[in-house]
């Protein structure tokens, strides 16, 4: 029982763990070009944060947080999400006022969701996500949309497209909402449980409904282009058009609200449009937030922020076969062939670590094929052969475990040979792919 994991958390282990990381690097890296900076917030935020920003009627705060009482007795939660943290974070260190606007924040860590366990869908997963805040233009939303697009294109994931809608605020929300309660009144005695609750607390998120039944139903309410002002409706042809004019493949989903109460104005997911891929929900999403800095105590600024699931990038990335298979194995191998010569060579195979080279050791010496065979099942690229009469000359044999070339090299000239053997092998891979 103990050696099972915790239901609906998993372990990232070996290629996915590279390929995790390759992930997260290729974001990082997008999102750092585009001056977005890296924040790191806790784990766990004071449990009244997220009721009041992500929302009571959200599924996150009516069934899925992660929330205790810590010894002092304050009621604290495990991140549902990152963006109300990030935004108590600008608020709490007066970001806004020491920084130039907008703020532009980057992050990446767990979440934690007490959600039913199924593909795609853990209990802790891990995003991606950024933030721009003091934002007061629509390009700053096309920017956010389109460098999510641009992630998910450099990692090769093709075929993306973005569901698009637009949520009204203020006078506009409160009249659509009217309606959807009088429209969905006189049928939800024929809908789900959760849909009676949502009816009550927040019809709104009676259209994220995923029930097969319910979803006739809500094919027929009252869609929210059609109560938008005549600014907002001008503010989502502007974010379209740009779009367009950036390539971005968009499709407009009058039903999509998204599952986090804050947002007000545009919001989207990123959907992989593919016959193949089972269907794992959206790789991200995101959206247009006008008085959640407000509203978590800070002055009147809206922000627009994105997040990616990365297991969903993972499971995709997987089942498309899009990254190579990664192995982060040694760069080079001594392989000593007596218990004296590992003695012997242990030290100088220690320095060379901080060559910016990955470098291993088998301790216990065998026969060379045996030695070489594990070497290999490391995913080691070469072997660096000590034996008893070279070591005497003060030379070892290194071997290229692809090609199967070998040189023997003083050990005094190893350093420069291994960075130049490394840097051409790289070269060759580079070249094939
Ligand atoms: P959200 O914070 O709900 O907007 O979710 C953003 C992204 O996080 C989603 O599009 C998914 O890719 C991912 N995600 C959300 N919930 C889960 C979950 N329970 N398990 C795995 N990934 C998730």
């Amino acid at each position: 029982m103990l050696i099972n994991p915790v239901k609906g958390t998993h372990d990232i282990i070996g290629e996915d763990a590279a390929k995790f990381k390759e992930i997260s690097f290729v974001c990082s890296l997008l999102a750092y070009q585009n001056c977005f900076e890296e924040i790191y917030v806790p784990i766990m935020e004071h449990t009244s944060l997220y009721s009041r920003s992500v929302g009571q009627s959200s599924d996150i705060v009516r069934k899925e947080m992660y929330s205790f009482e810590d010894k002092g007795g304050r009621s604290i939660t495990l991140r549902p999400e990152f963006t109300a943290g990030i935004i108590r974070s600008v608020v709490s260190n007066k970001l806004y006022a020491t920084r130039d606007l907008p703020l532009k924040l980057f992050y990446s860590g767990p979440c934690f969701r007490y959600d039913r366990p199924q593909a795609g869908r853990y209990r802790q997963f891990y995003q991606f996500g950024v933030e721009c805040i003091g934002n007061t233009s629509y390009y700053l939303d096309c920017e956010v949309i389109n460098l999510g697009y641009r992630m998910l294109n450099h990692l090769k994931i093709n075929n993306i497209i973005v569901e698009i809608n637009f949520l009204g605020d203020g006078d506009s929300k409160k009249k659509y909402i009217e309606e959807l309660r009088n429209y969905f009144s006189s049928k939800i005695e024929n809908m789900c449980e959760d849909c009676k609750q949502r009816l009550l607390i927040n019809p709104l998120r009676i259209l994220d409904c995923k029930n097969e039944n319910d979803q006739k139903i809500i094919d027929g309410a009252p869609k929210m282009s059609d109560f938008l002002s005549d600014e907002e409706q001008i503010y989502f042809k502007n974010i379209i058009s740009t779009l367009e004019e950036l390539d971005v493949k968009y499709c407009v989903s009058n039903r999509l609200v998204r599952g986090l109460d804050y947002y007000s104005g545009v919001v989207w997911e990123y959907h992989v449009v593919s016959s193949e891929n089972e269907d794992i929900g959206a790789l991200g999403g995101g959206g247009h937030y006008k008085n959640l800095v407000k509203e978590i105590g800070g002055p009147d600024l809206e922000g627009v922020g994105l997040s990616l699931g990365l297991e969903r990038l993972l499971h995709t990335i997987n089942t498309n076969k899009i990254f190579p298979s990664i192995r982060d194995g040694a760069d080079f191998t001594f392989l000593p062939m007596n218990e004296d010569l590992c003695e012997c060579i242990y030290p100088l195979c220690e320095k060379l670590k901080d060559l910016n080279m990955r470098v291993d050791m088998i301790y216990h010496p065998k026969s060379i094929g045996s030695m070489i065979k594990t070497a290999i099942k490391r995913g080691s690229k070469f072997v660096i052969i000590v034996g008893e009469e070279e070591y005497e000359k003060e030379q070892v044999v290194i071997k290229n475990l692809a090609t199967q070339e070998q040189t023997t090299v003083f050990i005094e000239d190893l350093d420069s040979v291994m960075t130049n053997l490394l840097y051409e092998n790289y070269m060759s891979v580079k070249k094939e792919s």
